[in-house]
């Protein structure tokens, strides 16, 4: 999940920057409408968080022009200005909530999250075989075993299992779970892989991260492996 932050000053920026991306999403920064507007076009981000207060133009204009496109991120407002008729304005014209500053992080969180959801769709409880990952409590557990995961290791497994059975490529991955500031070599997505490997199928008979070659990776539980290929006789099973 990505998110764009447009807020110019750099203490609330760095300070959303920092707990989103500790909630495990990845965070980009515009200080401005134009570089806003920039990103907007060349990224597709999964959420907007929009500081109406802008340098160079009203926070109101970068709501305008998200959309005016034909399918926009759900749009956060964050503003100082505390009046109705400045809230009325925003979710008139397309925002999805509102937010005053000053505001609590649990409560900002909760909204975003609240608008990812609202965003997907698919369900907020993930499943692949016997792994089941909560999206909202960003619980995992395989055969009703829980497994911690750092932020990343998460983001890059929801990623998949939002994607189950489809493969996706390093760059894909990287676009998804890292924000603009990682400009390092799409190789970080292998050694993430290495720790989930660890963390999720070491210790099972089934694997469900696959390598696809030439490609990349896909999460996936093939359930019915008899169908695909005959049954062998017993004798020969047992070697
Ligand atoms: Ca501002």
């Amino acid at each position: 999940m990505r998110i764009l932050v447009v807020e110019d000053e750099k203490r609330i920026a760095d300070f959303l920057t920092r707990g989103l991306q500790g909630a495990g999403y990845a965070v980009d920064n515009a200080p401005d409408g134009i570089t806003a507007i920039d990103f907007i076009h060349a990224t597709d981000y999964d959420l907007v968080i929009l500081d109406l207060m802008l340098p160079d133009m009203d926070g109101l204009k970068v709501l305008e022009r998200i959309r005016s496109r034909k399918v926009g991120p759900p749009v956060l407002i964050l503003s100082a200005r505390g009046q109705v008729d400045d809230r009325v304005k925003g979710l008139e014209q397309g925002a999805d909530d509102y937010l005053v500053k000053p505001f609590a992080f649990v409560e900002l969180l909760a909204r975003v999250r609240a608008l990812l959801r609202r965003g997907q769709p698919t369900p907020e409880k993930l499943q692949v075989g016997d792994l089941s990952v909560d999206c909202v409590r960003r619980r995992v557990t395989r055969a009703g075993e829980s497994i911690d995961l750092a932020p990343k290791e998460f983001g890059i497994l929801e990623y998949m299992m939002r994607n189950k059975g489809r493969p996706l490529s390093r760059t894909m991955i990287v676009e998804h779970v890292w924000d603009m500031d990682y400009d390092g070599l799409t190789n970080i997505v292998d050694v993430y892989i290495r720790h989930l490997r660890s963390k999720i199928d070491d210790r099972f008979p089934q694997k469900l991260i696959q390598t696809v070659r030439g490609i990349g990776y896909m999460i996936d539980a093939p359930d019915k492996p008899a169908a695909v290929k005959p049954p062998e006789p017993a004798a020969e099973r047992q070697v």
